[in-house]
């Protein structure tokens, strides 16, 4: 089966394209750094399979982070038959860099010329069978989201035996004189040499992966120059003619887009940071306050009047053992059931980070917090995983890989579970929606907000102990402003809400059964009547000591902390099956506000789940730098909420 690969400059729509083609559902999202690993999919034509492979965005062939040297060894070693070079023809000047460099790989080359909607929006005009004859690579002028030019691009893929190699934009220079010499020279060596890794060569490019020994090149006899230089200028002078003949502005150079101006607000000088904290207010404030109390409500009152009771007769008329119903009315239904609550807000919450994510106004927020981030040795781009980790940790951590700096890349992994993931979320509804009831929205906005604070000192500490080093420059680059397809929104959070109910039915419902156990029995395992006997109660009151200074020393909290490694929503799960009964009852028996506060800071600031600390260990590929992450996380939220109660008791 023959492969295409799809390449292309970081948000050019790659993915969105992939999707079309193969009718997949990968994630789509206006930033760079979206596609972090290679995806496949099959082209069904007719009655042949083509494999599409999606890859993340390079900007060029010599680039570094973990997920640019995913592409660049893709297309060295695993050479797909074709690349599709997906160009964003609003920034046609710039993706053509690549292109020139694409061309010397030897690999035939189609060219998808994309987002031409909002070219024509715009105004311009490209001539792109003019660009196509100079370049003699087939051209498709095409909108991937508004399913134009797809057909025609099929098309090409079908008759891909007539695409022809082209030759490099290099042709009449130097630089390829000498690179066609070491082609030569290797040939008869009988090693086989592409005209883009001769070209490296001549460069002189260290990083660039190159068998060829030392002597070899010695032997070569290039002269020394500062090649790379030149062959930067080669390139982009080539472009540069090529646009004048081929591309009409409609307006002046310098003129205002319609993002700049929206930009010239939200990244303004002064505004922008009291800007994104509003932003992020109110989408907590809308999400608890209004949104989610109203639904989840309802949904409360159907699991934990109707559905219960209903299955409390329905078990009892059917003689089921006593045991059983305990386990499904004391265990199962509180467990599982409270965690469905919160269904509502998870999706509102949802709905507004992808809003976020598909405006591109996440990547004017790197752009903003670029500045504070340089004071602890980080740089904007480590900006994003923090974003996407009020998402999941788990996503946020795999999404440092588009660092390219190691320190900065430790750094964010180290921080980002700091920021507060939506299965928290959960346990400040409940807490903040028992104690606070009036001010819910700001407190839980207090609590994320907590969450940045904290990341950031500590990246002050670690940045001056153990992780000490210059941070890479921010080269993320702002996408225009786009209108959020309503498809796009509505499969993020439907990603999401599926993602939530396969937790609850798995992980959280075998969690529900397992504390329901250990909650009645005891170590011999006997029946106890009194829980503070059984396996929970004994462990609870084994570690309460180590609480009590924050405030919590009562077992049952205690023992959720530890349950609430598993994922921590079986933090509410173990509160609701341990107190029972009604949990807003014998939470306001159990906490005080401040204690409930600084509850709600500890669960903030631990470690977030066992899945994070797998992923950690795998991004950081280490032991000792994952027990040091967990160590850190646990002392960190040991202290802060040590710090809050002890001072909070002072005024209160
Ligand atoms: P990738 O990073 O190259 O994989 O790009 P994505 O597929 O994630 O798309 C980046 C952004 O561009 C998303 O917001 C898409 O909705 C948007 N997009 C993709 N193709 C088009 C297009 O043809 N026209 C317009 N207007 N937007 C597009
Ligand atoms: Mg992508």
């Amino acid at each position: 089966m023959k492969t295409f690969a799809l390449v292309g400059n970081p948000n050019c729509g790659k993915t969105t394209l992939f999707n079309k083609l193969t009718d997949s559902q990968e994630y789509v999202g206006n930033w760079s750094g979206v596609t972090i690993e290679k995806k496949q999919g099959l082209l069904k034509i007719d009655n042949d399979n083509y494999n599409i492979v999606d890859l993340p965005g390079i900007y060029s062939l010599s680039s570094y982070s973990d997920d640019e040297i995913v592409t660049r060894n893709y297309l060295l070693y695993e050479k797909p038959d074709m690349i599709i070079n997906i160009i964003d023809a609003t920034n046609i000047e710039r993706n053509l860099y690549l292109t020139t460099q694409l061309i010397e790989t030897g690999i035939p080359i189609i060219i998808a010329l994309n987002m031409m909607d909002e070219v024509e929006k715009r105004g311009d005009y490209i001539d792109y069978e003019k660009i196509s004859k100079i370049l003699g690579i087939p051209i498709v002028s095409m909108s991937a989201t508004k399913s134009i030019g797809i057909e025609n691009l099929i098309d090409l893929i079908k008759n891909f035996k007539q695409v022809k190699k082209t030759q490099s934009i290099l042709k009449n220079t130097d630089e390829f004189f000498f690179a066609q010499k070491i082609i030569k020279y290797l040939a008869q060596n009988n090693i086989e040499c592409s005209e883009l890794m001769a070209i490296k060569i001549v460069e002189g490019d260290k990083k660039f992966p190159c068998d060829i020994p030392e002597n070899i090149l010695q032997s070569l006899n290039i002269p020394q120059k500062s090649w790379d230089v030149l062959v930067a200028t080669d390139r982009y002078n080539f472009i540069d003619e090529l646009i004048k003949e081929c591309v009409k502005k409609s307006h002046e150079f310098g003129q205002l887009t319609f993002s700049n101006k929206i930009d010239r607000i939200l990244v303004n000088k002064y505004l922008a940071i009291p800007i994104f904290l509003l932003v992020m207010f109110l989408i907590f404030q809308i999400t608890f306050s209004i949104g989610g109390e109203f639904f989840s409500k309802i949904i409360e009152k159907f699991i934990n009047d109707d559905l219960s009771s209903f299955l409390n007769k329905f078990l009892l008329d059917i003689n089921t053992n006593a045991l059983i119903i305990d386990l499904i009315t004391k265990g199962i239904i509180p467990g599982i059931g409270m965690i469905l609550t919160f269904l509502p807000q998870i999706s509102i919450l949802f709905f507004f980070l992808s809003f976020i994510e598909d405006s591109g106004y996440i990547a004017r927020a790197a752009f903003i917090m670029d500045k504070p981030l340089r004071k602890i040795g980080l740089s904007g781009k480590s900006f994003i995983p923090m974003l996407l980790g009020f998402g999941c940790s788990v996503p946020a951590i795999m999404a440092a890989r588009t660092l390219d700096n190691p320190k900065d890349k430790r750094l964010t992994i180290l921080l980002t579970p700091f920021i507060s993931c939506s299965a928290r979320m959960p346990v400040y509804a409940i807490l903040a929606g028992t104690f606070f009831p009036n001010n819910s929205g700001l407190v839980i906005f207090s609590i994320y907000l907590l969450g940045i604070i904290i990341a950031i000192l500590a990246g002050i500490v670690l940045n001056e102990t153990i992780l000490r080093g210059e941070s890479s420059n921010f080269i993320m680059e702002l996408p225009p402003y786009r209108i959020p397809t309503f498809k796009n929104l509505m499969r993020h959070i439907y990603e999401r809400v599926k993602d939530f109910v396969e937790k609850a039915g798995t992980i959280l419902l075998l969690a529900s059964i397992i504390i329901w156990f250990m909650q009645n029995f005891n170590f011999e395992f006997k029946i106890v009547f009194d829980s503070s006997q059984s396996i929970l109660g004994t462990l609870g009151k084994f570690i309460a000591p180590v609480f009590a200074a924050l405030g919590f020393g009562n077992w049952q909290a205690c023992v959720a902390l530890l349950t609430g490694f598993v994922a921590k929503e079986t933090v509410v799960s173990t509160l609701s099956i341990l107190y029972g009964g009604n949990l807003a009852h014998e939470l306001l028996l159990n906490f005080t506000p401040l204690s409930a506060y600084c509850y709600m800071v500890f669960v903030l600031l631990y470690v977030p789940c066992i899945a994070t600390v797998a992923v950690i260990k795998r991004e950081m590929g280490s032991w000792g730098w994952t027990f040091f992450s967990i160590g850190f996380q646990i002392l960190t939220a040991w202290i802060v909420s040590f710090v809050i109660f002890q001072f909070g008791k002072l005024f209160l």
